[in-house]
């Protein structure tokens, strides 16, 4: 029996329990075994992969709900770093909730950080090497870049929040970071005490969980911004660390849009370049690949599939959904197609101070036509649909 999918332009074979089996016209068998049923259900182009997918091919895939979960009073974090998807040693992610009033403790790290905020609003600050700090308030769609080394914090307002950070190295961790507790932990009273000018009994009240496990606890829900900063303007930052993405006018596109995001408009984010992509039901993110770095993906929402060519003979499918990682090395050809109901929108990031890709469409269209012909066998007609200004989205 053959029924139809949520991928309206895919069959998928079911047995009498309504389980997806393997299944493709002559090909395949039902599964006799064990199977955990909801993790192929998502997966069906890993249970049964369209013909073109060839060869062993890298898994490009991590869905955080796999992640170990880091819940504290604060709040929770998981990450995503090469110990969980290997093939992402350009860019890390951390996936992070903080509930009202919560803190994310007082850090820095050699990782720059690119944090967006996926619900609620935050108080974020960063204080530069001239000794001046910056403070603002974010909410959703909102983004923040702080450079490596530079110390920072966060805290939930009223309404908590959650947000997703990205660092630009795959072997970061959020448990490894420079934490102001742990450091105080682990240096003698009596240094604490030289170094602040003070009696060391002004450390007897010190918390009793201070040490490395602080890293995110409850707190009171701060006053208001103006209240709340030092009085500008002497110590205050002249640059923004923060950028209001989601209020860029998109570049639109039949199919969907985008906002792209690099140092070319927010020109603190030196190493991080993102894209933001909403492409509707049934209409695909064309094929391309990126010439200057990998590409971390984030699902926001909706449900899609994306083929990488790697080369070689080589091709995988995979299937992604809101809150899973996405991976594609540089150079790696791949198209992002809609298999839902709804927008499919994620988050492309790269390591990179811009955004940069290469349109096949595009190519082929300004390439002498003859020259595609003789590869490809296609007619004038084809020739002449092709692009020549690159749509983002079609
Ligand atoms: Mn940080
Ligand atoms: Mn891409």
């Amino acid at each position: 029996m053959k029924i139809q999918t949520n991928n309206k332009k895919r069959q998928i074979t079911k047995n009498g329990n309504g389980n997806p089996e393997p299944i493709a016209g002559n090909r395949g068998a039902s599964i006799l075994g064990p199977r955990n049923v909801p993790i192929e259900r998502q997966n069906p182009d890993s249970l049964i992969a369209p013909t073109t997918d060839a060869g062993t091919v890298p898994n490009f895939k991590w869905p955080f709900a796999l992640s170990h979960n880091r819940v504290l009073s604060g709040g929770w974090a998981r990450e995503t770093t090469t110990r969980e998807l290997p093939i992402s040693t350009e860019i890390a992610g951390v996936n992070m909730r903080l509930k009202p009033g919560g803190i994310r403790e007082l850090h820095w790290h050699k990782e720059s950080e690119w944090g967006y905020v996926i619900k609620g609003s935050c108080r974020v600050s960063l204080f530069d090497e001239e000794g001046r700090l910056f403070i603002d308030d974010v909410s959703a769609g909102d983004l923040w870049y702080f450079p490596s080394g530079l110390p920072h914090s966060i805290q939930a307002l009223e309404d908590g929040v959650e947000f997703l950070l990205v660092f630009d190295s795959g072997d970061f961790s959020e448990n490894e970071t420079f934490l102001i507790c742990d450091w105080f932990a682990h240096t003698p009273r009596e240094v604490l005490a030289k170094n602040f000018g003070v009696d060391k009994s002004a450390f007897d009240a010190l918390p009793t969980d201070i040490g490395h496990s602080r890293y995110m606890f409850a707190g009171k829900v701060p006053p208001s911004l103006s209240e709340d900063a030092p009085p500008p303007p002497a110590k205050q930052s002249r640059q923004s660390y923060t950028w209001h993405m989601l209020a860029q006018e998109p570049t639109k596109a039949p199919g969907g849009s985008v906002r792209i995001t690099d140092s070319r408009n927010f020109s603190v984010s030196k190493t991080i370049a993102a894209a933001r992509i909403e492409v509707e039901p049934g209409a695909i993110r064309e094929l391309h690949w990126h010439p200057n770095a990998d590409e971390w993906q984030y699902y926001l929402s909706g449900q899609g599939r994306m083929s990488v060519f790697a080369s070689g003979g080589k091709s995988r499918t995979f299937d992604y959904q809101a809150g899973d990682v996405g991976y594609v090395p540089r150079d790696m050809g791949h198209y992002v197609e809609n298999t839902g109901d709804e927008p499919l929108i994620f988050l492309a990031l790269f390591r990179s101070d811009h955004y940069a890709d290469v349109s096949l469409a595009q190519w082929m269209g300004v390439l002498p036509p003859e020259l595609v012909k003789a590869h490809l066998n296609v007619d004038d007609k084809f020739i002449a649909r092709l692009p020549k200004n690159e749509p983002l989205v079609r």
